[in-house]
This record gives C-alpha cells, structure tokens and sequence, in this order.
C-alpha cells in the first residue's frame, strides 16, 4: 500500500543518507547541534515546507510543516550525539577519530535521516490527496538535556492528532517497553574552609554532607518502591586538598519512578534527606531541578496501525559482506549462543511483546502526555549491540543501516498514511490518550525556567 508515495524514500535516498552521513561525520552534543539543524531545516525548506526555528528558547530546535488544517501529524527527529563516543565509522574494532570527541552513539544522525524521509513521503501523499498536515518536529538535546520537555511544556504539540516516531535498535518492533518519570536534581552544599590539621573546629565540610546525604538515600531505598530507581554522581568533590575542610560540594541524583507524581513524592523525599544532612554538618544546601521527564503513555491502537504499516513494507535484505560485518561486530560483545547464531534481526517485525518493567527515561514521554503517540524500533544495528558503546557509532554510518534507516522512514510514513485514511483510528487513539492521562501532564520544568543552552561554538 501507498507505494507511490513511499517511492519518494527510494528515489530520494541519496538525500536522506547524505543527511544522515554529514550528522554522523559532525557529530554535535546536546544542544549544540547547529550544524544538524541547519542542513535538515535548509533541506526541508528547499523543498517546500515551512520551518521555524528557535522554539522555546533552544536555537537549534525548529517545526517544519507542509499542508494546512486538519489531521495534523507529528513526526520527531533527534540529532544530538554522545561527548566522548569518537570512533571510526564502519569499523570492526575500537578506534576513535582523531581530534573529535563527539560520536552517534545513539544513531540519531539515523533518527533524523529517517524522520526526514518520512515527512517527504507524507507531504507527496498530502500533494496528492489535499489531506490535512504534517509537522517534523526538531527535537535537540534527547541525551541528558530533555529539549522536548520544553516543547512540550510550552505546548507545540497542543494542536497534533498524533505523534508517530521511530529509534534505531537491533529488532523491528513496535515499542511496547515503559518509560519512567524522572527527576534531575542537583544539590549544592557550602560550607565554611578551614584547615583540616590546624584548625578543624572552624571547619564545615560540604563533602562531609554529600557523603550523609548519600548514606541517607542508600538507607532510603530499602523504603521505596521497588520500581524507583536513584543514582547519582558527585560533580564536586569540593577540591582535591586533604588537609582542607571543604567548603563547597556538589551531588547530582537522578530520581525515577513509575509516573510523575510518584517521582516528585520520592525526589521530596531525597530533598528531606539532603537537607537533614545539610542540618547535620551545619552547611547550607540548595536544591536545584535541572530537568526530568514524564513516565510514557503507550496507546494501543496506534501501536496496532504501525505494527500493520511496518508489515506491509518490504524489509531490505543485508548482502553477504553486510551479515559478515555484523558477525564481525558481535564477536567484540558477549552474547548468547543463541544470539551470535543471528548477526541481524532485521529480516523479520516482531509482534509487539508485552511490556515488562524497565528502568530508562526518555523525553518522548512528555510529548506522549501532550498527544497520542507511538514509536517503533528499527534494527539498524547487529544483535546484541549495546547503546551508547562504540559499536552502535560504528555502525550508524553502516551501509545496512540507512538502508534500514529508509525503511523507517516508510513505516513511519505508512503509519501516518493509514490514520490520515481511517480517522476513526485517530479518534480511537485519543479516547485511550484522553482515558490514560486523566491525572493531568506534570512537567518537570517550572513555567519560565530556560534551558541551559552553551554559547555557540
Ligand atoms: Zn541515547
Ligand atoms: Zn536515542
């Protein structure tokens, strides 16, 4: 189905590998992805669509929509890459790049080819059809900075039907996997120097608080619920002098939990903790939320319509030289006999499983509490592959992998095509959405907060 306009991906894939080969050749961290966002937005503008940049204060951030009124269909694409991920692109081994730091350990330069794809496909079928509107929303920052919380919380996906997007990953498979809410909480001790042998009494340690603070949470998940998660990492230590009392020391705590309003409950909780231990050494502590995310609402008729469109589109088959690089690939990871039988899963969709507890975040939930929205896992990466580790770079500027990347884009478009047909799936969708989010979206970000944008390089 929808052959027609789906054949733009294929006599346009030079476009969209092009696109996503130049991302993964200048990798960008979160946030300072000028170079993605202005290659993808003069592509969309040169052919036809209507961009506008810079939403909710994130420079690199933009829509670009084709067609008027309604349906109006959402479409996502992440650009960002991974500080310290350099590596050699299409390679069996370990080996960064020299001079470069960054890397697309993620895929996303695969993200944003494949979304790009799929919004050209869309705008041929609505050239054609005169059927309402597509949006490619330009999400900066997924890793860490959660640039989607702002736009969704400053309402850009208010007026979308729905949301249909996309990741690399190593099956086809509509995603059924749950997504906790998350808090990004830092707290920030001071206290007052001293020197540590002469002069202990006139010291308060700020590190000592950090260290209580983190005992205190270690006791506390005895007495949570075994779904939360905490983390955390000490961003300062205060200084690298023994014989000082630290008078300054800083903790970052990732608190998750099963929906928002549990994981503000627990983040007060640790906020009770760090002040204890503020009370405790006699320093002062301040408690600042960087980000967080909401927990992922998952909508069964949409998952069913792009389960459908991912079946009906031919899968590309890997050549030979293709399979032997992944066989080449998994034998730098461990796995299962089972898994090294199978280099690729990509010859096959997957009936979607049901979901099992799982213990990531991701700042797609936020706009899943805007709008009903669905996502699909593409297997553009050998089986086994972990995220975030060398191999994924390596392969995300892999052949097979943008051919995949195509296919992703088609499945998305065909989703969106079938919803665009079927308007009582669209309607369907947002009784469930409507029924799922009754509590009411609470974003993590206060009204007016910014994001912590670094200047242009
Ligand atoms: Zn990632
Ligand atoms: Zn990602």
């Amino acid at each position: 189905m929808y052959e027609k306009y789906l054949g733009v991906i294929d006599s346009r894939a030079d476009l969209f590998c092009g696109v996503s080969d130049a991302l993964w050749d200048h990798p960008e961290a979160a946030y300072k992805e000028y170079f993605a966002s202005d290659l993808i937005t003069k592509t969309l503008e040169e052919n036809g669509f209507t961009v506008v940049r810079g939403l909710s204060d994130i420079p690199t951030s933009f829509t670009a929509t084709y067609g008027s009124g309604k349906p109006h269909f959402g479409i996502l694409a992440e650009y960002d890459a991974l500080e310290g991920m350099s590596q050699v692109g299409e390679s069996t081994k370990r080996e960064s790049i020299p001079g470069k730091d960054c890397g697309h350990g993620c895929g996303h330069n695969l993200f944003a080819g494949g979304s790009l794809a799929a919004a050209f496909a869309v705008k041929a079928y609505i050239e054609e059809t005169g059927r309402g509107s597509v949006t490619l929303f330009g999400c900066p920052a997924e890793e860490g900075g959660g640039g989607k919380i702002y736009m969704a919380r400053d309402g850009l996906f208010a007026d979308i039907d729905s949301v249909v997007s996309w990741h690399p990953e190593r099956m086809n498979m509509v995603r059924t996997r749950p997504a906790l809410a998350t808090r990004h909480v830092e707290y920030s001790f001071v206290g007052t120097a001293s020197h540590a042998g002469a002069n202990p009494q006139a010291g308060r340690s700020a590190l000592d608080a950090v260290e209580l603070m983190n005992v205190g949470a270690n006791f506390l998940r005895e007495h949570m619920d075994l779904s939360c998660r905490i983390h955390y990492a000490i961003l300062d230590a205060g200084g690298d002098a023994p014989n000082m009392v630290q008078s300054h020391a800083k903790v970052l705590y990732y608190v998750r939990a099963t929906d928002s309003v549990s994981a503000q409950a627990l983040t007060e909780r640790v906020n009770k903790i760090a002040q204890g231990a503020a009370l405790m050494t006699e320093t002062e502590v301040s408690i600042n939320v960087l980000s967080g995310y909401a927990n992922l609402i998952t909508i069964p008729t949409l998952q069913a319509t792009a389960n459908e469109a991912m079946h009906d589109i031919p899968l590309p088959v890997p050549t030979e030289e293709e399979l032997a690089f992944a066989a080449e690939i998994q034998k730098t990871i461990e796995l299962s006999e089972e898994d090294r039988a199978k280099p690729m899963l990509a010859d096959t969709v997957l009936d979607p499983v049901p979901p099992k507890p799982h213990g990531g975040s991701t700042d797609t939930a936020d706009v899943s509490w805007c709008t009903p929205t669905v996502q699909m896992h593409v297997a553009n990466w050998a089986v086994g592959t972990p995220g975030h580790s060398w191999q994924s770079v390596s392969q995300s500027k892999w052949s097979f992998a943008k051919r995949m990347m195509l296919w992703a884009g088609k499945a998305v478009a065909g989703t969106i095509m079938r919803l665009m047909e079927n308007p009582e799936l669209v309607e369907a969708a947002k009784r469930e959405h409507a029924e799922k989010t009754k509590a009411g979206y609470m974003c993590a970000i206060p009204a007016g907060a910014k994001p912590n944008i670094p200047p242009r390089p």
